[in-house]
């Protein structure tokens, strides 16, 4: 796994440097998915592919250095965790409504090294509201959680205004981004280009949908998830 995540790291522009740490990463994902659903990716290979190399190229669509960076909807990690061991630097909270995973996590990041990550477990509509935790991060992340409709209404919230906001979406997003024209404009967003990327060593080609906040979200929102499901902006 090592080598094949330092090769497509390079490819990238990046350091080959977290190699090493990114493959252990994935080995103890690849243990803890034998009690716990982690991913549905088992496949060493397919891991330092669709996992690794596939988060690091965000590191190519902004400027993290020093960031106050917050990932919704981690999951096992992805992207907030690759993020931080390419680039110790950042302040990373990593935030997920299931316990199981974010125990995993505050476990699991300072394992690797990565010994100031904050793990939060709570529901991304809940915190937005809590003044600790809204308008306070420079870049927000989201991989796989929510169309964007939904997604900006739980990410938006978290920025300051200047952040950006960076959503992982498939290459075919087009209509999707689209759609969430009208939410990102009333959350105090401002879409920008995106991103396009092929993840190294394959042919599968991704976009990061990168958001701007330009002015404050106004205070009613993130609303309740059933009212954000139910009836998306
Ligand atoms: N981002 C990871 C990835 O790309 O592999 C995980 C994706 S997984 C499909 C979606 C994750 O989002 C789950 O771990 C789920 O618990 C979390 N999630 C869904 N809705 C959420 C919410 N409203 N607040 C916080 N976490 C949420």
């Amino acid at each position: 796994m090592q080598e094949r995540i330092e090769a497509g790291l390079r490819e990238m522009g990046l350091s080959p440097a977290p190699g090493a740490a990114l493959a252990r990463y994935g080995q103890l994902m690849l243990e803890q998915n034998q009690v716990m659903n982690l991913t549905a990716i088992t496949d060493p290979v397919a891991v330092a592919q669709l996992h690794m190399l596939d988060c690091a190229a965000l590191l190519c669509a902004a400027d993290f250095t020093h960031k106050t960076v917050l990932d919704v909807g981690t999951g096992a990690g992805f992207p907030g965790l690759v993020l931080k061991l390419c680039q110790p630097d950042i302040q990373l909270t990593l935030l997920d409504s299931l316990d199981k995973r974010v125990q995993w996590l505050a476990q699991t990041a300072p394992a690797l090294g990565a010994t100031d990550v904050v793990c939060v477990h709570g529901r991304a509509e809940e915190l937005a509201l809590q003044r600790e935790h809204r308008e306070q991060y420079d870049i927000v992340t989201s991989r796989a959680v929510a169309d964007l409709r939904v997604l900006a209404e739980l990410c938006l919230p978290f920025l300051k205004v200047g952040g950006v906001f960076l959503a992982m979406k498939g290459r075919d997003s087009g209509p999707e981004v689209d759609r969430a024209g009208r939410a990102i404009t009333l959350l105090g967003g401002r879409l920008q280009t995106a991103y396009p990327y092929q993840i190294p060593g394959t042919d599968v080609t991704h976009k990061v949908i990168r958001v701007e906040k330009i002015r404050p979200t106004p205070e009613r929102y993130p609303r309740r998830f059933a009212k954000i499901k139910k009836d998306p902006l």
